[in-house]
């Protein structure tokens, strides 16, 4: 099974894209999802987007054509639907000692700065996904800051669980990484994801 049946079959929810393979395709693309939409270069030589510039947030049509433009000479281009939210990464590793297991901190790109992670060996039950959160140092941002509401944490936890479930199905994957799993008000969906098979 690949990587993406596999995360297909668990169900968990993904934030709606098309990959464009002209700038007229972008665009029109872009036009269907409305704006801001997200615009990612998609190359096999590029793995960290943000850092090759290939992550752009376009707020009109103007931006896409640029964007699209530097992408398409590289690559193509993924276009994405706008998630607004608190951005978590949910990761499995393979560890020495307690084999797969399933980590969960704040993400997004200064995830290596906040080094905020708490884990459980896959898989886990909904119980092990509430402590897990409870362990974050970062866990006020889940119950809503600065006048925003609480973020939908059973979307959260059910995304866990069902990730936490994968290795069952692929038990050749080493090393996964869904980051952002951007969770908001009403939905969690997964933005970005790498992964590692042996
Ligand atoms: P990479 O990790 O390869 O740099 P990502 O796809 O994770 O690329 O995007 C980097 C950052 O851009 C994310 O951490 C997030 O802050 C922002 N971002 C990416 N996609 C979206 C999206 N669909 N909605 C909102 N923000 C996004
Ligand atoms: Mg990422």
């Amino acid at each position: 099974m690949m990587l993406d049946e596999a995360l297909k079959s668990l169900n968990v929810p993904t934030a709606d894209f098309h990959v464009a393979k002209t700038v007229k395709d972008a665009e029109r693309f872009a036009k269907k999802l409305g704006f801001p939409c997200v615009l990612k270069l998609v190359s096999k030589k590029v793995s960290h987007k943000t850092e090759a510039g290939g992550v752009v947030i376009a707020r009109d049509l103007a931006q896409v054509r640029e964007a699209a433009a530097r992408f398409t000479k590289e690559g193509s281009v993924l276009v994405q639907e706008f998630c607004d939210g608190v951005e978590m990464f949910i990761g499995i590793k393979k560890d020495q000692t307690f084999g797969h297991v399933l980590l969960t901190g704040i993400g997004g790109i200064f995830v290596e700065v906040y080094k905020d992670v708490a884990f459980r060996v896959c898989p886990i039950t909904k119980r092990d996904a509430e402590s897990m959160l409870d362990e974050l140092k970062g866990k006020a941002l889940l119950a809503g800051v600065r006048g925003k509401k609480p973020v939908n944490r059973a979307a959260l936890i059910d995304a866990m669980v069902k990730l936490s479930e994968l290795p069952r199905k692929m038990p050749n994957i080493e090393e996964l990484d869904v980051n952002p799993f951007i969770v908001g008000e009403k939905q969690g969906v997964a933005v970005d994801a790498r992964f590692v098979l042996k």
